[in-house]
């Protein structure tokens, strides 16, 4: 199954429990502008695009990836993901997303540079602070963004650092951002274990992925009152019953670049990290991980999905019936995109807002959305899963925003 096909099958899912008419659904999933490019760098050629999935609720918004598994389809769905992450946090924007099909790791930083900067030439005219504002994503990071910034500004000919966000401190970014996806996630997962009551106990997890979310969360759950037994990255897993100590392996992991091999662990390959017996599994990497070829072999209690799309369509219904409880990453994950908008709101008035006053604000908005998606689970007596109830909440704003438009009757 596609990723695309993941959204389309969720959505006719919805068309009972909404009450969605078929050509509705039809708007919904058609992405309202795809702008594709093949960047030159080098003498190399790399397939490059930019996608709005919809723009009822502002500009698009949404993070750029490098990565060699980019294509029109995974972009596509993560565009529309990002605009039912931004309806559902109540932000004044769309979803887009964008990407360049190449493996970053392959390359040094000046061709990174190049490509940064070639991904800009291509489609700085559809980008900006009121059009569609690009963020860092997978492989991508403040750096890039301060690449981009800089074309962007030397193809307008004018300053305007609200066309990205994620940026250097320097630059116009704020140091909020930096764990940003991580933080919201661990304010999500610390209110899931109150309103279940459990709190208390010394839950255990295991996280795929230790990029930039999985690390940082690692290192929050580790200094809370959880027990890491499992992590991976993209070149193997380590796995400790009695505890890894985060604090080491993140100063390996920094010195190495990789998490296996770290101290004497016992290694463990990826499906055995996602099979692992814990209480909380964390997807930190990329789509597709859970799918119906393993969703049975599951034994986490409850998932939290830090990286975009990470379970099926299939999945999903195999993990209810199991009792799992999904966290889906447009909530899980949302904690990145709400910096990001303090940060454009910031460059747009030019007043520099209180960081008490955003720590607070963050806090509230993370905390106040999970229960917003756990009361509408509560509405249908628990006979949904969280994602399906956030998907409500999500596109519900959306139709409203698209009626109240005239564009959608
Ligand atoms: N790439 C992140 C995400 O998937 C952040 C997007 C943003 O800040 O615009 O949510």
């Amino acid at each position: 199954m596609s990723v695309f096909q993941n959204i389309v099958s969720r959505l006719s899912d919805l068309k009972g429990l909404m009450k969605l008419k078929e050509d509705e659904i039809k708007y919904l999933l058609e992405p309202q502008k795809i702008s594709s490019a093949t960047l030159k760098v080098d003498g190399k050629k790399f397939p490059a695009w930019r996608i709005i999935s919809n723009q009822a609720l502002g500009p698009g918004k949404g993070g750029v990836r490098f990565h060699p598994g980019v294509c029109e389809d995974e972009v596509k769905s993560l565009a529309f993901w990002m605009s039912l992450k931004n309806s559902l946090l109540g932000l004044p924007y769309g979803g887009a997303k964008g990407g360049v099909q190449f493996n970053p790791k392959e390359h040094d930083e000046i061709f990174l540079e190049k490509v940064s900067r070639a991904y800009i030439d291509s489609f700085y005219k559809v980008l900006g602070q009121d059009k569609d504002i690009p963020a860092p994503d997978v492989y991508t990071n403040s750096q890039t963004m301060a690449w981009m910034l800089d074309q962007y500004e030397k193809n307008i000919g004018e300053h305007q650092a609200g066309m990205i966000t994620g940026k250097p401190v320097e630059l116009g970014g704020i140091t909020l951002r930096s764990d940003a996806t991580a933080k919201g996630a661990y304010f999500v997962i610390s209110e899931l274990t109150k309103t279940l009551g459990i709190e208390d106990k010394e839950l255990t997890v295991a996280i795929q992925g230790f990029g930039n979310a999985g690390l940082n969360i690692a290192k929050m759950m580790y200094d809370g009152n959880f027990k890491i037994v499992a992590v991976n990255d993209s070149k193997g897993g380590i796995y400790n019953q009695a505890g890894i100590n985060i604090t080491e392996l993140v100063k390996f992991k920094e010195e190495y670049g990789v998490v296996s091999a770290f101290s004497d662990h016992q290694a463990i390959s990826n499906d055995e990290l996602l099979e692992s017996e814990v209480d909380i599994l964390i997807l930190g990497a990329l789509e597709n991980q859970i799918t119906k070829e393993n969703a049975e072999k599951i034994k986490a209690k409850y998932i939290v999905e830090i990286a975009n799309g990470p379970t099926s369509y299939e999945a999903d219904k195999i993990l209810f019936e199991k009792g799992i409880i999904v966290v889906p990453d447009i909530l899980a994950n949302a904690g990145g995109v709400l910096v990001s908008y303090f940060e454009w709101s910031q460059n747009r008035t030019g007043n520099i807002l209180d960081e008490e006053y955003l720590v607070k604000l963050f806090k509230n908005k993370m905390v106040q959305s999970f229960h917003n998606v756990y009361n509408k689970y509560l509405d249908f007596d628990k006979k949904i899963d969280l994602r399906t109830s956030a998907y409500i909440i999500a596109l519900d704003k959306i139709i409203k925003a698209e009626k109240l438009r005239g564009r959608m009757r």
